[in-house]
């Protein structure tokens, strides 16, 4: 039977019949009423719904959408680097398919690169933006570089000759070019310049992360009192060598005011250390996120990256350099690392559902997003989970039914 999407756009919609997952555990037979794209009610009394659009959950888990502040790109789409020029067209795609995977927002993150092209490429993503039903899931971009540490190892996959130092008036160009929507940014502290960097994008509303950085405590301290808010992507964008005692997995751990984020796409961290992060920062101060790049739902096989190497995607989601066998990015969306962190760590469905959504959008000051209760926006997905598996079945967006297979 084809799955057709169904025409929920403005409409009143009942939902029932769902496993309904909420922050302290799962609502059985729950109710949900959306009108005019916000939640109505949970579970309440709604006389006057005689004329809803009805959707028998049948079942099915129902969560608010995931969030994602980490996507590089999808489906063949780069936001930053890639082979192909970024598009309006392609930024469509790219929503389109991680509607599929269950997630209703996301902040397209452009890595390191000139500025000319980091500018050119924001512009585009705003042009994208003229199309409502797509910015509806794009609050804003995250900028990952290019003001990271240069080192080996702390640099990750970022192209050297492009990192720097920072510089407030080349960032305020790119948030000009942004429309003022550059909402996060992946920094290192230590580099000069950077702690009264970080004080600036306080007063200017955007969230500071910590990342591809080899801070030291002290550094990492006064970052945190100046506003830094998340360590990037915890475990990794460090090098193989560091200090036993003194680096920063330890620091950013250890204060509590900060929040991680992490890739459980079963490749980036070993099950041990997802959870011990998770046993440390807990269900409210842990995020989950994909860092998922353009190889994202493509076939399994050999691809040439826009610098002519070659990398290969493995049936499991595996993306790496087979000739060195590193990791080149994550090619898992955000559902695997729901799966496997629930696997490894022992956390509870609710609580990898809230590190998959709310956390982030508390962090970022998204408040009508990431929860289902009423006043917030209606972003639901339905789901099953067969052996561990998470399959997404269908994705509502601000009321508007976005994706059917059912
Ligand atoms: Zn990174």
């Amino acid at each position: 039977m084809k799955s057709e999407i169904m025409n929920t756009e403005n409409q009143l919609i009942k939902i029932f019949n769902g496993k309904i997952i909420a922050f302290d555990g799962i609502i059985e037979n729950g109710v949900i009423v959306i009108r005019n794209g916000m939640i109505e009610s949970l579970n309440g009394d709604n006389p006057d719904i005689q004329n809803a659009v009805e959707i028998d959950a049948n079942g099915m888990y129902v969560a608010p959408g995931l969030i994602d502040n980490q996507v590089n790109g999808f489906a063949g789409v780069s936001f930053s680097l890639g082979g192909d020029e970024l598009t309006v067209e392609g930024i469509e795609k790219a929503t389109r398919e991680l509607w599929k995977t269950g997630v209703t927002t996301y902040l397209p993150t452009l890595t390191t690169n000139s500025h000319e092209k980091m500018k050119e490429n924001l512009q585009i993503l705003v042009s994208a933006l003229s199309n409502q039903e797509i910015a509806v899931s794009i609050p804003g971009f995250h900028l990952e570089g290019p003001y990271i540490n240069p080192e080996d190892g702390y640099r990750g996959a970022h192209p050297l000759p492009f990192v720097r130092l920072p510089d407030w008036d080349e960032f305020l160009e790119l948030y000009e070019a942004a429309n003022h929507k550059i909402i996060q940014i992946t920094l290192a502290p230590e580099l000069e310049g950077a702690l009264e960097f970080i004080s600036n994008c306080r007063d200017l509303g955007v969230a500071v992360a910590l990342g591809h950085h080899n801070a030291p405590t002290e550094t990492v301290t006064e970052a945190v009192n100046r506003g830094a808010k998340i360590a990037t992507h915890l475990g990794n964008g460090a090098a193989n060598t560091i200090n036993r005692h003194k680096n920063p997995f330890w620091s950013q751990l250890a204060d509590d005011r900060l929040n991680i984020s992490i890739i459980c796409d079963g490749f980036h961290l070993l099950p041990e250390e997802i959870k011990v992060f998770f046993k440390v920062k807990g269900p409210e101060k842990t995020i989950l996120t994909s860092d998922v790049t353009s190889f994202a739902m493509l076939n399994p096989g050999f691809y040439t990256t826009q610098t002519g190497e070659t990398i290969e995607l493995r049936e499991d989601g595996l993306l790496h350099y087979p000739e060195q066998k590193c990791l080149y990015g994550s090619a898992s969306p955000l559902t695997k690392s729901i799966e496997y962190i629930s696997e490894v760590s022992g956390c509870t469905l609710p609580e990898a559902i809230r590190m998959a959504g709310f956390n982030v959008a508390q962090v970022l000051g998204l408040n009508t997003i990431g929860e289902i209760k009423p006043g917030r926006r209606g972003d639901l997905i339905f789901f099953t989970v067969e052996n561990g598996n998470m399959y997404i079945k269908k994705t509502i967006v601000a009321g508007r039914e976005v994706f059917t297979n059912i």
